[in-house]
């Protein structure tokens, strides 16, 4: 199990040059595009990577981050729990070496001043490993369930402007 915390910034070449292993923690809290996107997150994002040189010369890092994260319902924008994991392989670039020349395999990483920031990094691949859409299942789902139960009084916590409650009148009406 894992209780360290990983550092917002590390010196990646030289982690590189001696094939070193990080592995822990980071704050989902800390992530604001994250939070921007499907809304506040709380815990830890797990975190493992590998530094490394490759037979070209490359400096490289192999990694694996996950987390359980709560992400809003597309029916109903409720959150629900959904575990999300993401393995990588990234590239470390330089101003001067383009990213271009990296092979397709390697994602690039931005290296300035011989400092990687990792806070960055990790929240770019959990943003890259979001599933596309996540819906409760129809018993859980507060959408379905108003659905079910039509006809009676709605209750008095429902906010009035669902944008969903208004589609589905559009709908109702073509
Ligand atoms: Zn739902």
């Amino acid at each position: 199990m894992l209780t360290t915390r990983l550092p917002d910034k590390v010196e990646p070449y030289r982690l590189a040059a001696r094939a070193e292993r990080l592995a822990g923690l980071m704050s989902l809290d800390r992530f604001e595009r994250l939070a921007e996107q499907v809304g506040a997150q709380s815990g830890d994002c797990r975190v493992w990577l590998e530094f490394g040189i490759d037979a070209q010369g490359r400096r490289e890092i192999r990694g694996r981050l996950e987390a359980e994260l709560q992400l809003p319902c597309r029916r109903c924008l409720e959150p629900l729990a959904q575990s999300v994991a993401s393995d990588f392989l990234l590239g470390m670039v330089t101003s001067d070496t383009l990213a271009a020349d990296l092979p397709g395999t390697h994602e690039p990483v931005l290296v300035e001043n011989e400092q990687l920031n990792l806070l960055e990094v990790v929240e770019d691949e959990l943003i890259l490993s979001l599933p596309q859409v996540v819906y409760h299942d129809e018993a859980h789902c507060r959408v379905s369930r108003d659905q079910l139960s039509s006809g009676e009084a709605p209750e008095p916590s429902e906010p009035a402007a669902n944008p969903f409650e208004v589609l589905r009148h559009l709908k109702g009406k073509k």
